[in-house]
């Protein structure tokens, strides 16, 4: 491991020239914040529009054969206040003009979206007085539309070895071709875990507008707590919460080299934000929760037949129709003579009586409902392994606030227990939960 920072800079971070203040601040704080990663300029306000969807809409425009000027415009007016004011040598409309003639000549959606970061990298870099280092030099997409890691990962360590601070734009990278390509939105945090793992950086730091994650919705519990300290394996568990303030495949890179990750809030940059560790992170919090996430929305399929536990292959049937429907589910809580699968309602939409009609057809069971309506809680604590009255409190705490429970379901690794309520149940669920662990 190096002494390297690698500092992820999100879209609301750099809005405006008052938050690309902010920004350097932080990162003359620390000579070790050597790489900068930044997003295209976010929302300055509610009404405010991100600079992604619009280079989505001028793309949207070309192809439809309709003018684009006065989306541009609004494109290009942000980044010229945001040099002017900042008060940059840098002649931002020549790139704003090589940005606008490509789209005209019919770019791509991918370069359309990916120079909403490229152009901030600019300002960004000479704002700092780092070098620009395109990532479309670093970031190698394969054949197949997926970034290759390998060749990434030496391009990184070849290319950036005798450059001492960069700024690099997240979001994008480009083919062995020079085919520009992004990963899906929100993909700068990505940029920024795959570079941190390239340099070997000590810590990768995601800096953005919440101090980090809560143990619980604030919509829907009040006061609540910051995480200080949780695994990668906790975040997966917890993904449903965690999706909004960190790309769900943001950790993968650095979780193989064990390099921490640290959520800051550019706006309040003195609060200690929260730490995403490595697995091996002894939990000290034993007996206590790290996290409470959950969703509404689910339907549960339940299959009930005599004597399912000795019919060879039959969860296998089932489960192969579910894949030939493209349909994952989410858990699997199982009965001698039952089986049931809880699955989004996103993923069930109109497919859901071809499905039954198929388990009927190969399964025979004796019956099969789809029950509707249910909300899944996932409570998620490393601390929670090995510690006795974990499950009796949730339960606990749920029957005092007079809810019912459809369904229960704890992973052998003994870090997530999930409850299924009904969907009206589940605010009260979430808020009895974190009250009977934190009063
Ligand atoms: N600007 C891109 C988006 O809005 C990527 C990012 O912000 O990370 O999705």
């Amino acid at each position: 491991m190096t002494n390297t920072i690698v500092a992820k800079f999100g879209g609301s971070s750099l809005a405006s020239s008052e938050q690309f203040r902010k920004v350097k601040e932080i990162v003359d704080a620390k000579p070790e914040r050597r790489y900068i990663v930044p997003s295209a300029p976010g929302k300055r306000n509610g009404k405010d529009f991100k600079i992604t969807d619009l280079l989505y809409l001028c793309h949207a425009h070309v192809e439809s054969g309709i003018a684009f000027d006065d989306v541009f415009k609004l494109i290009a007016d942000r980044y010229i206040s945001i040099t002017q004011e900042l008060d940059i040598d840098l002649d931002i409309q020549v790139h704003l003009e090589k940005v606008k003639s490509d789209l005209m000549d019919g770019a791509s959606k991918d370069y359309a979206a990916s120079r909403g970061e490229y152009l901030n990298g600019i300002v960004l870099a000479k704002f700092l007085g780092y070098e620009f280092v395109d990532a479309a030099d670093l970031i190698i997409f394969g054949e197949n539309g997926c970034y290759d890691p390998l060749k990434t990962q030496s391009n990184i360590q070849e290319k950036l070895k005798n450059i001492p601070n960069a700024v690099i734009p997240g979001f994008y990278g480009a083919t062995e071709e020079g085919e520009i390509l992004t990963f899906t939105r929100s993909g700068s945090d990505v940029t920024g875990s795959i570079i941190a793992a390239g340099v070997k950086a000590k810590l990768y730091e995601n800096w953005t507008d919440v101090s980090g994650f809560l143990m619980a919705d604030p919509r829907i519990v009040e006061n609540v707590q910051t995480i200080e300290k949780i695994t990668y394996k906790e975040l997966r568990e917890l993904s449903y919460m965690g999706a909004s303030v960190l790309h769900e495949e943001a950790i993968f890179p650095v979780r193989d080299l064990g390099i921490p990750i640290n959520i800051k809030n550019t706006n309040c940059p003195e609060h200690p934000g929260t730490l995403i560790v490595d697995d091996s992170y002894e939990n000290t919090s034993h007996g206590k929760i790290t996290g409470i996430a959950g969703r509404k929305d689910f339907s549960v399929i339940s299959i009930e037949k005599a004597l399912m536990n000795l019919e060879l292959g039959f969860c296998r049937k089932i489960l192969s129709i579910l894949e030939m429907y493209g349909v994952s589910f989410e858990s699997m809580p199982s009965g001698i003579d039952s089986m049931c699968f809880v699955i989004a309602d996103s993923q069930l939409k109109n497919k859901k009586e071809k499905i039954v009609e198929e388990i009927k057809r190969q399964c025979n069971p004796d019956s099969i409902e789809v029950y509707p309506n249910m909300a899944v809680i996932a409570t998620v604590g490393k601390g929670m392994a090995q510690s006795p009255g974990i499950a009796s409190t949730i339960f606990r705490a749920l029957a005092e606030a007079h809810i019912n429970i459809r369904m229960i379901n704890q992973g052998s690794s003994e870090m997530n227990i999930l409850t299924g309520v009904e969907t009206d149940d589940f605010e009260k669920a979430v808020n009895a939960i974190y009250r009977a662990f934190n009063e």
